[in-house]
């Protein structure tokens, strides 16, 4: 089942992604997490992304699409039954690109109200070396500021802070929002209420996919 998980940063989608791969056997594409990689490898990439990322800015279409047709020929999707594009396509130009190396079964939109965009992004904290997210108040770790599993420090996102959150949905809502028209136009867009625990948005997440 190839999915794509669509909507605002903060809308959790991450978070429903690292838990419904399991529960669907499918591979967990994140771009973000692909590019914040490159980054902390300092590859050729990581360079010409970082600045952007930082601002909360789009990468450009054609370096984004490159690297996620890469990563859909990579040998752990043969062996798994499809993935979930988490924070990809984010234009109407990379949903037309995607669509001429992969077919979708459906298009999963979180929906949020802006206001609780805004108080998810500000309370998120990140470990760098696992990735794994936590939110200072709705899902805090074990020890406040220590990764539970690494007991690592964990960081606040450079584009979590409040001028880059304010641009990142700024252009979510100009280059990222018109997807919803355009995936509900070909029946392949299913409306997910993002604003309960990641528990109940699992479960009803599952169930619409019966
Ligand atoms: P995310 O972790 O999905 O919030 O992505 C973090 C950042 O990575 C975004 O603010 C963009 O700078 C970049 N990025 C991720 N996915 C894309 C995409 N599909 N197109 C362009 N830029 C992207």
């Amino acid at each position: 089942m190839n999915l794509v998980f669509l909507g605002p940063p903060g809308a959790g989608k991450g978070t429903i992604a690292a838990k419904a791969k399991d529960a669907l056997n499918i591979v967990h594409i994140s771009t973000g997490d692909l590019f914040r990689s490159n980054i902390k490898n300092e590859t050729e990439l990581g360079k010409v992304v970082k600045e952007i990322l930082a601002k909360g800015d789009l990468v450009p279409d054609e370096v984004t699409v490159n690297m996620v047709k890469a990563r859909l020929e990579e040998d752990d999707l043969k062996e798994k039954a499809g993935y979930i594009l988490d924070g990809f396509p984010r234009t109407v130009a990379q949903a037309d690109a995607l669509e001429t190396f992969s077919k979708l079964d459906a298009v999963i939109n979180f929906v949020l109200s802006e206001e609780e965009i805004l108080k998810r992004l500000s309370g998120r904290r990140v470990c760098k070396s696992t990735g794994r997210t936590y939110h200072i108040i709705y899902n805090p770790p074990k020890v406040e500021g220590r990764d539970d599993e690494t007991g690592e420090e964990l960081i606040q996102r450079d584009d979590d802070k409040e001028e880059a959150i304010l641009n990142r949905l700024q252009v979510y809502q100009k280059s990222t929002a018109p997807l919803i028209e355009y995936y509900r136009q070909k029946g392949l867009l299913v409306d997910i209420d993002a604003s309960k625990s990641p528990d109940e948005v699992l479960q009803s997440l599952l169930k619409v996919l019966k």
